[in-house]
């Protein structure tokens, strides 16, 4: 669905930036990016910008006019770091996003339009764009570089997509790798609160003839705290150690603690 999606950037003047928003692309599973009569390229300085994206670059399609550019797409989004005269059809990234969405999904084709370096798009140029994006930059620094430009709406465009997807946008484990990201179970929690209550019995804090609420709350602080295993295993060395001490039994100091 997002080779759906084509980046179009207009008569770029720095091959690094070709390659900096080709990178910005795979990164966020974007593939097809159109160059409208790029000042330099092929370029060495767009290869080694690209990274690893060199098979963006390799797929490049240059074409001479905008309108080339657009040919196919049923949607034009050009971005602009500054406010244009003409009150146009104005877009945030993330709003930009979901219209590049409801495109894709009906199997149309969208382009995302960026400008020169140093002149941004022209009035004409923006006037062939159904709608126009601006990134909220601070107003009293508002252009972005190029490529970081492509880095924000290409990100917005993946976080949708994902949504879209129903795929999840954190990174989660198939399975819980260590003792410490597994939650303990219910039935160690007792364990831990029968050997917890005999421990405090035995130092003399819990009273069994007269328990008033202190196990109750202890449930209710070790029950919010969402324990691991390996922090039970802990507690349980701390009850462990004080009984022994309790009952006079010399106790193993951990060699790094001497
Ligand atoms: N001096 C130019 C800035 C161009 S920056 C100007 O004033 O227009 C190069 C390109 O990056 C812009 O044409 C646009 O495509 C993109 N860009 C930079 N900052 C942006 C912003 N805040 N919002 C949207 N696009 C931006």
């Amino acid at each position: 669905m997002l080779q759906n999606i084509r980046v179009v950037l207009v008569n770029t003047s720095h091959p690094g930036n070709i390659g900096g928003a080709a990178r910005a692309m795979k990164n966020m599973g974007l593939s097809r990016l159109v160059l409208v009569d790029p000042q330099d390229f092929p370029s060495s300085e767009a290869t080694a910008r690209a990274s690893g994206a060199t098979d963006i670059l390799g797929s490049v399609q240059v074409v001479g006019t905008l309108e080339e550019a657009l040919v196919g797409c049923s949607v034009a989004l050009g971005t602009s770091a500054r406010e244009r005269h003409i009150p146009w059809p104005l877009l945030d990234p993330r709003e930009c996003a979901t219209t590049c969405l409801q495109h894709i999904q009906q199997e149309s084709e969208v382009a995302l339009v960026f400008g020169r370096e140093y002149a941004g798009l022209t009035n004409e140029e923006l006037q062939r764009c159904h709608f126009h994006v601006h990134i909220p930059s601070d107003p009293a620094f508002s252009s972005l570089n190029l490529a970081a430009a492509v880095q924000v709406l290409s990100y917005e465009v993946r976080m949708a997509w994902l949504q879209a997807q129903g795929q999840p946008t954190k990174m989660s484990k198939v399975e819980p790798v260590s003792l410490d990201e597994q939650q303990v179970t219910a039935d160690e929690l007792e364990l831990f609160y029968g050997h917890l209550e005999s421990t405090l019995v035995q130092i003399g804090f819990l009273d069994p003839q007269n328990p008033r609420h202190l196990m109750s709350r202890l449930r209710r602080l070790y029950g919010r705290s969402g324990i691991s295993k390996l922090e039970m295993n802990i507690l349980r060395g701390v009850l462990t150690e004080t009984q022994k001490v309790v009952r006079g039994e010399p106790h193993k100091r951990r060699k790094e603690d001497v």
